[in-house]
């Protein structure tokens, strides 16, 4: 493929719609590309042209047919598709699919040869595939620790489809996914969860079981999707250790991934994923780890991290550049209604100030004011800046990781990882929205395993400008920091979210959103119980912003 490309979708290979060439399928994407657009190239193509010679017994240009798909390897284990299945990113006319084949997932090469595999993919509009609309198949490579990322073009636009792996004779489950309505289409509704933080150690997946019951046509995961350390309950567990190399995370993400009701999600929608802290280490920053472990081998370490990463999520992006940087940050459309930010606070961020303690007294903390400090990097703010401008759906969404709303009680600043640490940096972003003129922004935030509703106001010439709304979800399973420290610190963030329509510093689950041209509501759902599989959930609270309101309103 041409070098200078603006992104490089997988190495997909089509069998359907007569026999279109790699370069054609590219071709197509980049026009898809109209509804998520990355903000440049990740990946090496050179290493995948490499590989793919290797891998496969065609040229990686050439039209990909059925009598292509090479034979299966022999000695495969008898189970392949033990972490499941997933799709991601869908545009109007395309959705990425996922997979990794996985025997043992405690064994960093899955339980694997170190050989090529290749997994055939088919896309249908019904459940018993009788009418396939897209076909072809990848290499599962040993060196992407045998992952597929499948870039199902040509699909029509708002339509839900369903699609499986196969390995020889062995077939993974169906799944169902959708596309996205077309750029111009006005839809009536969308319907999407928010997830965060899912230690495995801390609890059970509860919340996805609930979520499983919904009617979704999109998850939202705002990071913490592994968390590094090791061990605990999960089944089969995680070693103990601290994840370090390319081999820990693989294992620790094949063990997270072996969860049923984490695979059911994954089964049923399209998740758009971002990062957090902990897909590498606890409060990372940029290439500076939070305590000074081996700081010379930190980058070595985040961009194992950022491999395995790509290689258990269903991106439209990547693998990693050689020096290890992995471009996330994208926006996805949905018709006129909605179009979504996807924010990356980690990987270009400046290091927390003040040693990153928690509750400083903000007069001994300046530092948080510098202009210098970044939460998104030169790159990606000047692109959020530009995408806010462009931006003319009814809500625009900036989907990120911490929390935005000021907590700052009686002089003491909580936590210097979240935006109160970039305090210029986040100035800046409330400018691009004033600027812009939008109404109708939602912030989407995770990280403190704890849920809130709050409107998020400038202060420009001595007036509160309302900017935003922001929503906080809540964890999934991990331990409710806050709600840890007792009642006493419960009543503090209750008391600093002093503009907050609604606090939960105790409780488990995950937000669920209809979104509308008149209305964006959003269900705080929790779960009764941490600990047990099949514990019941329920709303704990409803909030509504009416387009053009200024205000969030509990209902
Ligand atoms: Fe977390
Ligand atoms: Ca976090």
């Amino acid at each position: 493929m041409s070098r200078g490309r603006q992104r490089k979708p997988a190495p997909t290979r089509h069998l359907t719609s007569g026999s279109i060439s790699r370069r054609t399928v590219l071709g197509v994407g980049a026009a898809g590309a109209v509804g998520l657009t990355l903000g440049a190239c990740s990946g090496d193509d050179e290493a995948f042209g490499s590989s793919v010679s290797e891998a496969s017994p065609t040229d990686a240009s050439a039209p990909q047919k059925d009598e292509d798909l090479p034979p299966v390897p022999d000695g495969l284990p008898g189970e392949l598709f033990t972490i499941g299945v997933a799709s991601g990113d869908p545009l109007p006319d395309s959705v990425m699919l996922w997979t990794r084949l996985v025997a043992d997932p405690l064994d960093p090469t899955g339980g694997l040869p170190d050989a090529p595999v290749p997994v055939a993919w088919e896309v249908a509009t019904d459940e018993e595939f009788a009418d396939i609309v897209a076909s072809g198949w990848e290499p599962a490579e040993p060196r992407f620790a045998h992952s597929v990322h499948a870039d199902a073009t040509g699909l029509e636009p708002d339509t839900w489809y369903h699609y499986r792996f196969s390995v020889g004779d062995q077939r993974s489950e169906a799944a169902r996914t959708r596309t996205m309505p077309a750029d111009d289409a006005t839809p009536a509704q969308l319907r999407l969860a928010v997830a965060s933080c899912q230690e495995f150690n801390a609890g059970s997946y509860a919340a996805y079981g609930a979520m499983a019951a919904d009617e979704l046509d999109l998850v939202v995961f705002l990071g913490d999707y592994i968390y590094e350390v090791g061990g605990g309950r999960m089944e089969p567990k995680v070693p103990q250790r601290i994840t370090q190399t390319l081999a820990d995370y693989r294992v620790q993400y094949a063990a997270y991934k072996r969860n049923p009701l984490l695979q059911k999600v994954h089964r049923q929608v399209p998740w758009v994923l971002t990062w957090d802290d902990h897909e590498v280490g606890n409060n990372y920053a940029g290439v500076i780890p939070q305590e000074p472990e081996s700081p010379d081998g930190y980058q070595q370490r985040r961009a194992a991290a950022y491999q395995a990463y790509w290689e258990h999520m269903p991106l439209r992006t990547g693998p990693p550049q050689t020096d290890g940087a992995l471009k996330i940050y994208r926006s996805i459309r949905v018709g006129t209604l909605a179009e979504f930010f996807v924010l990356d606070g980690r990987q270009y961020r400046s290091d927390q100030v003040c040693g990153d303690r928690l509750a400083v007294p903000a007069s001994e903390c300046t530092e948080r004011l510098d202009e210098a400090g970044t939460m998104l990097g030169a790159d990606q703010e000047r692109w959020l800046a530009e995408g806010l401008a462009a931006n003319d759906t009814t809500w625009t969404v900036i989907a990120q990781q911490t929390v935005m709303f000021p907590l700052v009680i009686n002089d003491l600043v909580l936590n210097l990882d979240q935006w109160d640490g970039y305090v210029a940096a986040r100035e800046r972003l409330y400018d691009a929205i004033i600027d812009a003129d939008r109404d109708n922004v939602v912030v989407l935030s995770g990280d403190i395993h704890a849920a809130g509703a709050t409107d998020l106001f400038a202060e420009r010439d001595g007036e509160r400008l309302p900017v935003a709304h922001e929503l906080v979800t809540t964890s999934i399973s991990s331990l409710s920091t806050i709600g840890e420290l007792g009642p006493a610190a419960v009543s503090l963030v209750e008391q600093v979210a002093a503009d907050a329509v609604y606090v939960n510093a105790e409780d488990h689950g995950y937000g669920r959103v209809t979104i509308t041209p008149e209305s964006w509501t959003t269900e705080f759902v929790t779960v009764a119980d941490v600990e047990t599989d099949d514990a019941p959930a329920s709303v704990d609270a409803t909030v509504e912003l009416a387009s053009g309101s200024k205000r969030l309103v509990r209902k």
